[in-house]
């Protein structure tokens, strides 16, 4: 008997595969992969051979703080200007407002072929839990073309504000998936971590802390954050982002480092944009990339992702929400050329980011119908060139479409 699907994606290329094939989706799984016979009546989109995959997936992004440019004053371009900037404008932050600017961003990540991410909220005194209500109300708005992890984090710090504390418990009782936090903008770092640690444990969630944002290759919270994961059997449910220092150590430190974070299973996200934009403003001339290597991390065996953080504000003033362009944006100023290295920064965007949000990247029979169309012909040309994404489908239903620019003779 011929089997029935409510929907076929023609002339595929997936990764594994020489030739192009059909992809069927029934009931939003896939159901059939290869060449098959289907009814003339099911509903199919022609991928026209160019590369399919599962998606993009953004392990680090702020959807509470985006797109508000127009309420920062940027003279600096420090890290210090963009906290301070951005806490004055996020007292005045109400839920309608996160609302509509985390959906403007949503919206556009999903037209890039980004299929879930995990997003930071600040719960603290300046907007109490205004942007968390509001970035659950985008999580079930959205919830049909693209998951959405909330982080409940202390941006501020912890210690000295003890208000925050109680707002991160709240917001992990009534729906965070995960909590993180800010060292660098404590006090006390090493108690800041700990505190975060014990909600992590209390709540049984994972944890993800900003971590080392400055160009001293000293005092590196690594090692405290290293141990305290051991010491709670945290291993593979800590992740880190920024983590700057290490690209101004030398490669004796690093490669220490590195052994650390492998010893306790510890994911790290490098933000390009915002590292590249914030960093080196005390260096004139040959400014610093300020820009981790995760490519030499990967080389360690650690588990590395690449991210948007900051879309349109005071951290980074630019932005669309697309994981490859930030893909791209890393490997050139990396100096990556070869094709191997262009495909683990392809993973660093697909399955290692995946991995930290529990999703699969592999196409196959009985996975969910999650896909995304590139206009490329492979994962490394589609980094190359900053693929445009075509069209996208979650659990089998269409999500967007781009069309594909038409030169007209
Ligand atoms: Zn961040």
């Amino acid at each position: 008997m011929e089997q029935k699907y409510d929907f076929v994606i023609k002339n595929a290329i997936i990764d594994s595969a020489e030739n192009s094939m059909d992809i069927g989706i029934t009931d939003g799984k896939i159901s059939a992969l290869g060449k098959f016979a289907f009814a003339k009546a099911v509903p199919t989109y022609n991928a026209m051979e160019q590369f399919v995959c599962t998606g993009f997936y953004e392990s680090h992004i702020h959807l509470d703080k985006a797109c508000i440019l127009d309420r920062c004053t940027i003279e600096e371009g420090t890290l210090d200007e963009a906290v301070k900037e951005t806490g004055k404008a996020k007292k005045d932050f109400t839920e309608e407002d996160v609302f509509s600017r985390a959906s403007a961003v949503v919206e556009m990540a999903v037209k890039k072929g980004t299929m879930a991410l995990r997003t930071f909220v600040e719960t603290d005194p300046k907007t109490e839990l205004r942007s968390f209500n509001a970035i659950k109300k985008v999580r079930e708005h959205y919830a049909h073309v693209i998951d959405i992890e909330i982080c409940a984090f202390a941006q501020e710090g912890l210690t000295q504000e003890k208000e925050t504390h109680k707002l991160l418990k709240t917001a992990l009782s009534n729906g965070a998936d995960l909590v993180g936090g800010c060292p660098y903008k404590d006090e006390n770092p090493d108690e800041h971590i700990e505190m975060i640690f014990d909600l992590a444990v209390e709540f049984d969630v994972n944890v993800d802390f900003h971590l080392d944002f400055d160009l001293d290759p000293n005092n590196s919270s690594i090692p405290k954050i290293v141990e305290e994961t051991k010491k709670r059997d945290y291993q593979g449910r800590v992740s880190i982002g920024h983590v700057t220092k290490l690209a101004a150590m030398d490669v004796e430190q690093r490669t220490a480092m590195a052994h650390l974070l492998k010893e306790g299973d510890i994911a790290l996200t490098v933000l390009p944009a915002t590292d590249i934009f914030l960093n080196g403003r005390d260096h004139d001339p040959l400014i610093p990339r300020g820009m981790v290597n995760a490519n030499e991390l990967a080389g360690h065996g650690i588990t590395t992702t690449i991210s948007s953080n900051n879309i349109l504000n005071a951290f980074t003033p630019y932005g669309d929400a697309s994981l490859v362009r930030m893909a791209n944006m890393y490997a050139n100023v990396a100096q990556l050329s070869k094709d191997d290295s262009i495909r683990e920064v392809y993973e660093m965007i697909t399955k290692n980011a995946a991995k930290l949000l529990s999703k699969q990247t592999e196409i196959k029979i009985g996975a969910p119908a999650d896909l995304v169309v590139l206009e490329a012909k492979s994962a490394v040309d589609a980094i190359r060139t900053i693929a445009q994404a075509l069209a996208g489908f979650k659990n089998g239903k269409p999500t967007f479409r781009n069309d594909k620019a038409e030169i007209i003779l």
